[in-house]
């Protein structure tokens, strides 16, 4: 089986997970530029992540046979220091074109304030202009208004809903994001949230159009084989 896990942070992971999810059929990654935990202080630093984002990280991935794709974007959480959003903004047009590049991402909402508000539709009105997908982070507090207020921004832009994947979402969500034509995505958790078990009854009742697993694994407690796991529980639920 050929899987590809379309949203993990692997500059956070090491070879061994590169390993593992080679030797589980992962054959293909979506890295999604976001936060670092530690925030930056400096519009360097988000210069040197995305160039490793397309220099780097998809040398290391090649080590191992698999493809590397990456999102640019400036996330939520960070674009609440707007001195330095200002900046991180401008760097963007740099590296869209880049070669591994295929959407702009993650984007979206974490406290869902005004300066987050301000560079989420930035950066929407960027995925439109260049006509690439845009990624979406929903808020883990307020989750479900946060989903619909999200979408709603995206339609407010003229964004075409089938180029919007919609990420993290629950049972809650779901039907929701289906019901207006964009893309759910769920994030598998090892522990907490979004659970593999749950997501199979997810697809039992809802199908498998328009939906995407990943694993979102980064610096946290996390699972680089989530999407694989998942993908071998669905088959046994048959
Ligand atoms: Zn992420």
């Amino acid at each position: 089986m050929m899987i590809i896990d379309p949203h993990v942070h692997m500059t956070s992971r090491t070879t061994d997970d590169y390993e593992a999810m080679a030797a589980a059929g992962v054959v293909a990654i979506i890295e999604p530029s976001f936060w670092l935990g530690q925030p930056r202080t400096q519009v360097g630093s988000f210069q040197d992540y995305y160039s490793s984002l397309v220099g780097w990280e998809p040398f290391r991935a090649s080590q191992f046979g698999i493809h590397h794709y990456c999102t640019i974007g400036l996330n939520s959480k960070e674009a609440n220091n707007e001195a330095l959003a200002e900046q991180v903004i401008e760097l963007l047009p740099l590296y869209v074109h880049k070669e591994n590049v295929v959407a702009i991402g993650e984007i979206g909402y974490d406290d869902q304030t005004l300066a987050e508000d301000k560079y989420f539709r930035m950066q929407l009105e960027l995925a439109k202009e260049l006509n690439i997908p845009a990624q979406i982070h929903t808020p883990h507090r307020d989750k479900k208004s946060g989903t619909i207020k999200s979408m709603e921004v995206c339609l407010e832009h003229g964004l075409d809903p089938g180029m919007v994947v919609i990420d993290h979402n629950n049972e809650e969500t779901v039907k929701d994001v289906l019901d207006r034509g964009f893309w759910a995505a769920f994030t598998i958790y090892p522990k907490t949230k979004m659970g593999n078990e749950r997501m199979v009854e997810v697809v039992r009742n809802f199908g498998s159009d328009r939906i995407i697993v990943d694993s979102s694994a980064d610096w946290g407690v996390s699972d680089p084989l989530a999407v694989p796991k998942t993908a071998s529980l669905m088959l046994k639920r048959e």
